[in-house]
């Protein structure tokens, strides 16, 4: 398969496609960066490398980072002791949503909705003894980048912009689904967000679901059997409350970010990340999804 050649001609469509998408604005911080910005980046399982604009541009990889807390959660916790307080089903709700949770007695619908990720980082704030460091250092492991770290400015611009989630913290607390101190629990979840890092980042870090749970130099992060379940929740609640369009129209199981950044896998094939800060208005990078769209129709294959 000549990658290459399939993401230059997705480049090339992509740079005379209408968009109407907007750069996240919601975290004053995220509105700074320029819409313009574009980047792809494939990593195949044969460990070769592809790639087109910005994609060695560091980013923030907000909501992505989901995906590895849920991975290190499940890597150290039985599945059971997860999943009894957080639910794998699509929430068809905005992501910071907080109706559900109501009439769901605090557990939320799955782990990529923010009170799902809140209650994951409750869940590795008990077991690990410095989160932050431990949680940089598993993404350090699973790229093999040891220079990755936060952007302070985000961190800092939604620390200021966080009632939302702590609404969400306050009203699973009063149904016993948290069990630190709500600041603690945000603070971890903001520094998570907060992780820069590039399109070829991502694609490496990724390639562990695409290669049953290991790296391409056999290290074995998680089993294959929470991999699959990993990807089962990445094709059915990945991109908000689009999960179903974007299995429609790509056909992969991945995570999309508020920072424009959408990251997904081909099983056995390749893991793939894509780059385009302006969304559309579910919150999925609008040129990302059209990219990954393209490069299931070029390659002529899907999950499906
Ligand atoms: N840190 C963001 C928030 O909690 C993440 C949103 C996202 O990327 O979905 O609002």
């Amino acid at each position: 398969m000549d990658y290459q050649k399939i993401l230059d001609s997705i480049q090339s469509e992509l740079s005379v496609l209408p968009h109407t998408g907007k750069v996240a604005s919601y975290i004053p911080e995220l509105a700074q960066v320029e819409s313009e910005k574009l980047g792809m980046h494939l990593y195949s399982i044969n460990s070769e490398h592809y790639s087109f604009g910005d994609s060695n541009e560091l980013f923030s990889i907000q909501s992505i980072s989901k995906v590895f807390a849920l991975t290190l959660a499940m890597s150290l916790v039985e599945d059971k002791d997860i999943f009894k307080r957080v639910d794998v089903e699509p929430s068809g709700d905005p992501f910071n949503s907080l109706v559900q949770l109501e009439y769901e007695n605090g557990i939320p619908r799955n782990p990529f909705i923010n009170a799902g990720a809140l209650v994951i980082c409750d869940i590795l704030i008990s077991i690990l003894k410095d989160p932050r460091k431990d949680f940089l250092e598993f993404i350090h492991k699973i790229t093999g980048n040891k220079t990755i770290n936060i952007n302070t400015k985000v961190y800092e611009s939604e620390k200021a912009y966080s009632h939302r989630n702590a609404a969400l913290l306050n009203l699973m607390k009063s149904f016993g689904n948290i069990t630190n101190n709500l600041e603690t629990v945000l603070d971890f979840y903001i520094y998570q967000c907060a992780i820069a890092m590039s399109c070829k980042d991502l694609s490496t870090a990724f390639m562990i679901y695409a290669n049953a749970g290991k790296t391409l130099n056999n290290q074995k992060i998680i089993s294959f059997q929470k991999t699959k379940r990993i990807n089962a929740i990445m094709q059915t609640c990945g991109f908000y409350d689009e999960a179903g369009e974007f299995s429609f129209r790509v056909g992969l199981p991945g995570k999309s970010g508020v920072g424009g950044g959408i990251s997904a896998i081909h099983p056995g094939q390749y893991a793939v990340t894509v780059w385009s800060p302006p969304l559309n208005p579910k919150g999925n990078s609008e040129l990302g999804m059209h990219a990954l769209e393209e490069l299931t129709t070029l390659t002529g294959f899907s999950i499906f």
